[in-house]
């Protein structure tokens, strides 16, 4: 079970510490917009450091859910269907945990199960959910596959990651249309060089347009 790291209401608790209200947290965003130069107080930007809780909220959402949970509800009368099963480029918004700058990309989630499948919307709910925590990408790959791998107990999976981010865009090197890729292969995906083209074909057949 994946630590539980927010109650449902949200209150920060993984540090152990106190919990962090809202008028805490928007108290913290106001000092930020001082310290950048602005007055808060200013008709525009009253309302600002509300909104920016309420986003990060939004953002972060995935602190919340258990992704191991969302997977458990499986279909096991498949007919012996033993063949690749792929969720395509599917889209999401990250935040990278050097920055707090977003990472924005597609993801390729393939596996060959055994005896276990799992409705695909469920695979995009684990892209989601550990995307919407502070990440870096090489751990968003390996945590969508390690868990795939976990609770369905599949011949294979294999998790693809193209992204770009917007530490590089905006800040720092400033460099566009660089996207960087990830991997992670397990099971047959790993051992079987045939089936593991089979899935970067497909793959690249999304991305060569
Ligand atoms: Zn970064």
């Amino acid at each position: 079970m994946a630590r539980r790291l927010r109650s449902i209401n949200g209150q920060v608790n993984a540090s152990g510490g106190k919990a962090i209200s809202n008028a805490e947290a928007e108290e913290a965003f106001r000092t930020i917009l001082k310290w950048i130069g602005e007055d808060p107080n200013r008709d525009g930007l009253r309302e600002t450091p509300d909104r920016l809780v309420r986003s990060y909220r939004e953002y972060f959402c995935g602190y919340d859910e258990d992704p191991e949970q969302v997977l458990r509800k499986t279909f096991a009368e498949v007919d012996g269907y033993d063949e690749l099963i792929v969720l395509r480029g599917v889209t999401f918004e990250s935040h990278c945990e050097h920055h707090v700058a977003p990472i924005i990309g597609r993801v390729w989630v393939g596996y060959i199960p055994d005896k276990r499948v799992v409705g695909i919307s469920k695979l995009a709910r684990v892209v989601e959910i550990f995307s919407k925590r502070l990440q870096i990408q090489e751990r968003l790959t390996a945590q969508i596959a390690n868990t795939i791998e976990e609770v369905l107990k599949p011949a294979g999976v294999a998790v693809v990651v193209k992204a770009a981010h917007h530490c590089m865009i905006s800040r720092g090197v400033h460099k566009r249309g660089s996207d960087l890729v990830t991997s992670r292969m397990l099971g047959v995906f790993r051992d079987q060089p045939s089936t593991r083209s089979e899935f970067l074909s497909l793959v690249n057949a999304d991305t060569s347009e």
